[in-house]
């Protein structure tokens, strides 16, 4: 025989079993109903994107000159942090981005790679720089040189230049956060990338 009680216990309150028992459809009616615009539907994906593309953090990793532009971008006068991307990781662990700033030689292409599959997914790259692209300057000669860091990991976004000033790359940081973001094929360039780019001499 069961010696269980069936008393309820202290404090125990009938209605919050009722507030339990809720009916979606019914809720859902009455915020679309309300006069208050103090919701948001949304999808996690999204939720979970808009959290990811806020908050990059890129793993501590130069090569060569176009480095000493990303250590700038990170400084006081262009503040990468603006942009969430500022906390730099000392180990590829806790990182998602990587930055490949400069040239990479053969001798460096392993550990390049060894770096990026220590990385956590989700994860992405920036090449940075004609080196990072296509072996750069050194393309014709430069036997020790790789020809472009897709050939080792996939490359997200290209930033071209010898080396990309800091507003580039914050720049090309904006373009991965369009793509994170899920907005591909609608990127029309700043006001004032445009503005700069009339300022080139060769430019027509
Ligand atoms: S792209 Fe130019 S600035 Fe950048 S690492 Fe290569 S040589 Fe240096």
């Amino acid at each position: 025989m069961s010696t269980e009680s069936t008393t309820p216990p202290a404090g125990y309150d009938p209605q919050r079993e009722h507030m339990l028992d809720f009916d979606v459809d019914q809720q859902l009616q009455k915020v679309i109903d309300t006069e208050d615009k103090n919701f948001i539907l949304t999808s996690l994906d999204e939720v979970f994107n808009w959290a990811r593309l806020s908050s990059l953090w890129p793993v501590t990793f130069g090569l060569a000159c176009c480095a000493i532009e990303m250590m700038a971008c990170s400084a006081t006068r262009y503040d990468i942090d603006r942009f969430g991307a500022g906390a730099f990781r000392a180990s590829p662990r806790q990182a998602d981005l990587m930055i490949v700033s400069g040239t990479v030689t053969a001798k460096m292409a392993r550990r390049l790679k060894l770096i990026y599959d220590q990385m956590p997914e989700p994860k992405w790259v920036v090449a940075m720089g004609s080196c990072a692209i296509g072996g750069g300057p050194y393309f014709k000669y430069g036997y020790h040189v790789v020809k472009g860091v897709d050939l080792l990991v996939p490359v997200d976004v290209y930033i071209p230049g010898c080396p990309p000033r800091p507003e580039v790359l914050l720049d090309g940081l904006m373009r991965l956060q369009d793509k994170i973001r899920g907005r591909k094929g609608k990127f029309r360039p700043p006001k004032w990338v445009a503005n700069y780019a009339k300022k080139i001499p060769y430019r027509k």
